[in-house]
């Protein structure tokens, strides 16, 4: 069965950038319930409820027709918001370095032009969904969004990072001014985690 990992820093550690309450609902009643109703859709299929979640994401396709959509929404919003609360970090880290920054600087001009396309891909995103930064199966970078909770392990990517613009992830603090949570959350990006995702993928 899947677990709700516990949050790795306080519900306040991430202020102000994002506010204490958004954090508690977001992680334990958002992510909790996506941990819950992938868990209740896969009482009946006990063979899948062993495999990693990214494995299932990986091959939604091939998944039996009565889980297929449970898995793509619950497990894709188990796996994203897994995913999230491991790039953030108190104080962020400004700014990646080594291999990751050489990496972004040449698919994407300067870091300020691979911020620009991130936000304004985040900003952009009609209705709910995330934006992505993710490595294909050659290796290459893409910046991407993807609706709802649908996950880049679905479309054969692995993830570097991601940003939440569902408005359950920003809306007590920002309400409609999405690119303001944007502009505030960069601060709060871990960047060592994020090389770390980088190198273990590419
Ligand atoms: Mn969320």
């Amino acid at each position: 069965m899947f677990e709700l990992p516990p949050l790795p820093y306080a519900f306040n550690a991430l202020e102000p950038a994002i506010d204490a309450m958004t954090m508690e609902i977001h992680h334990d009643k958002h992510h909790g319930g996506y941990v819950n109703n992938l868990n209740k859709a896969l009482e009946n299929t006990p063979e899948l409820q062993n495999r990693p979640v990214e494995s299932l994401l990986r091959s939604i396709n091939s998944l039996p027709d009565n889980v297929r959509t449970a898995v793509r929404n619950q497990g894709g919003g188990h796996a994203n918001h897994t995913f999230f609360w491991e790039i953030l970090v108190p104080g962020g880290s400004k700014t990646p370095s080594g291999s990751l920054a050489n990496a972004l600087s040449s698919s994407f001009g300067t870091f300020e032009d691979f911020q620009k396309t991130f936000s304004d891909t985040a900003a952009g995103r009609f209705g709910s969904g995330w934006a992505w930064l993710v490595l294909d199966d050659k290796g290459k970078f893409k910046v991407y969004s993807t609706a709802n909770q649908d996950s880049p392990y679905m479309d054969g990517y692995t993830p570097v990072l991601g940003l939440d613009v569902w408005e359950h992830a920003y809306y007590l603090k920002y309400q409609n001014r999405r690119p303001e949570y944007i502009k505030a959350w960069w601060g709060v990006v871990n960047w060592d985690a994020v090389a770390k995702k980088y190198n273990a993928a590419k």
